[in-house]
């Protein structure tokens, strides 16, 4: 099959749409990460998406609305509660993912059998022009083959999945740079699956109290059950193994110029540069999360493309705000191993 790639004008989104609703797949560009969009109330096309991605059936997919009535217009839920229209109120259009109990209409493989589903209202015009002139919702994931990172260009999803969907649409660099955060309204209190751009912080403001799933900070015993089965996966991994360094600005540099050999690259700030005897991979300013996190995928895929490259040495943030969306996926490309460095 061969890959369209379009714009974002009119008559691109048109083609796209007339993809969608033929049952086929589109890369669709959001302001977290680029999504693969198939129409959500077509189970065989949703089955398509975890062929064309190798994903694990267990693992649901979001739904993506153009606007908050498409949930009532399209049946997506049983339940509306004041939680979730108070989060919708204050995060959308944006990169928030509420899970709410599932409607009648969704069929079994969006939710992977699951009795809830995941809905979110993007805040690209790319991709809320898509979902409307598909008019339906689109179940996307991001548009990666399974376990490599997520991709924020057009070309990384051509990289993983061109020949395997029908269309890429070119919606420009993804300016959050990491998928959204997830909370689930089927618990009480509310709990934070997946850590992104709005924060814990952000969430407890309008909610009052929000719980951590214990899966947001550390690997999952074996004989825990993930609350969002997504978590259990390793994931963002570059074939380059990676080493998560918890150091003062001293120590990672002396360690890096220690350890320097040409597979090694370090995966670091603007101003540890000036100081290493190795290759690096900028995250952008010490201190700025918004930057690392819209840096961190596109430096992770880099990593693959350097010859030689096989031990990655990365910086480890602090988990408040942003943060914790930056290690929560580092941890996952690490294997869940943090070293301290004293
Ligand atoms: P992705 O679209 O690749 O970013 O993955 C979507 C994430 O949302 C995965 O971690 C899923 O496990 C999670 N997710 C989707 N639907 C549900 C649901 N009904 N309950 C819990 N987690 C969900
Ligand atoms: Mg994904």
């Amino acid at each position: 099959m061969e890959t369209l790639l379009l714009t974002t004008s009119e008559e691109d989104i048109e083609k796209a749409a007339s993809i969608l609703k033929c049952g086929g797949l589109v890369g669709m560009p959001t302001e977290t990460v680029y999504g693969l969009a198939a129409d959500a109330l077509n189970g065989s096309a949703v089955s398509s998406v975890f062929k064309a991605k190798g994903r694990p059936a267990d693992n649901p997919l979001i739904v993506h609305i153009s606007e908050t009535a498409d949930i009532e217009r399209f049946s997506l839920v049983r339940e509306f509660p004041e939680s979730a229209k108070k989060l919708a109120a204050n995060f959308w259009p944006g990169p928030l993912t509420m899970i709410l109990p599932k409607g009648d209409n969704i069929p079994d493989e969006v939710t992977a059998g699951l009795d809830s589903v995941a809905i979110r209202l993007p805040s690209h015009e790319g991709a809320r022009a898509l979902i409307k002139a598909a008019d339906t919702p689109l179940a996307a994931p991001s548009a990666n083959l399974s376990g490599s990172p997520s991709p924020t260009t057009a070309q990384h999803v051509l990289d993983d999945l061109a020949g395997r969907i029908g269309a890429v649409i070119d919606g420009g660099d993804c300016e959050v740079g990491l998928e959204s955060t997830v909370i689930t309204l089927c618990s009480t209190p509310p709990t934070l699956l997946r850590p992104g751009k709005v924060t814990l912080e952000e969430l407890r403001e309008v909610l009052g109290e929000v719980a951590l799933s214990s899966a947001v900070l550390e690997k999952l015993s074996d004989t825990e059950e993930a609350p969002s089965p997504g978590m259990k996966y390793r994931h963002y991994a570059p074939k380059a193994k990676v080493y998560l360094l918890k150091a003062s600005d001293e120590k990672f540099r002396d360690f890096i110029n220690t350890n320097a050999a040409d597979s090694v690259a370090a995966l670091c700030y603007e101003s540890d540069i000036p100081h290493l005897n190795a290759k690096c991979l900028s995250l952008g300013e010490k201190g700025n999360y918004d930057e690392e996190a819209q840096k961190l995928f596109a430096a992770l895929r880099e990593i693959d493309t350097i010859p030689d490259i096989t031990t990655v040495y990365a910086r480890c943030p602090g988990t408040e705000g942003v943060g914790m969306a930056i290690y929560n996926r580092l941890i996952r490309a690490a294997g869940f191993e943090v070293t301290e460095l004293e």
